[in-house]
């Protein structure tokens, strides 16, 4: 069992910045993040059962069961949840049953947990934008997010190569264009149950804007978690 967590969901609109927002606490900050998407992105590189079960409903933009999602969380935190401070939920909770399922984990694995719900704030034509400028490093230890749309401060150093582990860039196979359209309906179909859920909890949920340069939303973030005055 964790002692004194804190326990951060980021809940936003794929393409809102969830994980280069996370990637930047955990590098900066030694915070801790469970993304969902990247564990089921490893299953489907490693070719594993459940990355064969839940390729194509990846690929095509839908929710993959709450049932192996729950399973996968449940995995991490008995393998990998270590002692940091805190940690972030990257696309976790996205349905109401997996918020109740978190209700229970976080009283289950946690002795005591602080926890705060970020809304990432971006209108959806913009995040449209962003997703068709997206790459991503293919080895899956690395999954690090770039843009080539002109003037991202994204951009890779070297052409279609990480600056990280040059390894070569792909787009993710759910960045098509029906794929976007469909997550942000699934998206939104789902985002006012979780909030009522964080209500009827007495949960306080945060908006917060990321329609701005990564450093800003960076900066503005550590700023909202009463970092900025250390
Ligand atoms: P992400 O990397 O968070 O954008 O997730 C990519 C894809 O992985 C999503 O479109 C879903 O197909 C799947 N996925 C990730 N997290 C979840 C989740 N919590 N529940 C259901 N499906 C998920």
């Amino acid at each position: 069992m964790s002692q004194g967590k804190r326990v951060f969901i980021f809940l936003g609109p794929p393409g809102s910045g969830k994980g280069s927002l996370s990637k930047l606490c955990v590098n900066e900050l030694g915070w801790e993040q469970l993304s969902t998407g990247n564990l089921c992105r490893e299953h489907i590189s490693n070719q594993t059962e459940i990355g064969k079960k839940i390729d194509f409903a990846i690929k095509s933009g839908k929710l993959v069961s709450d049932g192996l999602i729950v399973e996968m969380v449940k995995k991490w935190l008995d393998e990998c949840l270590s002692a940091k401070e805190c940690v972030i939920l990257d696309g976790f909770p996205r349905t109401l049953a997996q918020a109740e399922a978190l209700d229970v984990l976080l009283k289950e694995r946690f002795s005591f947990s602080d926890l705060s719900v970020v809304k990432l704030v971006i209108e959806d034509e913009k995040v449209v934008a962003r997703l068709s400028g997206r790459y991503i490093c293919q080895n899956d230890r690395c999954q690090e997010v770039y843009s080539l749309i002109k003037g991202s401060s994204l951009a890779p150093r070297k052409h279609m190569v990480c600056d990280a582990c040059l390894g070569p860039l792909m787009r993710r196979s759910d960045d098509n264009k029906d794929s976007v359209k469909e997550r942000l309906r699934t998206y939104h179909r789902h985002e006012n149950k979780l909030l009522s859920f964080f209500e009827t909890q007495g949960q306080a949920v945060t908006e917060f804007c990321v329609d701005k340069p990564l450093d800003v939303v960076f900066d503005n973030f550590k700023a909202l978690v009463g970092l900025d005055r250390e």
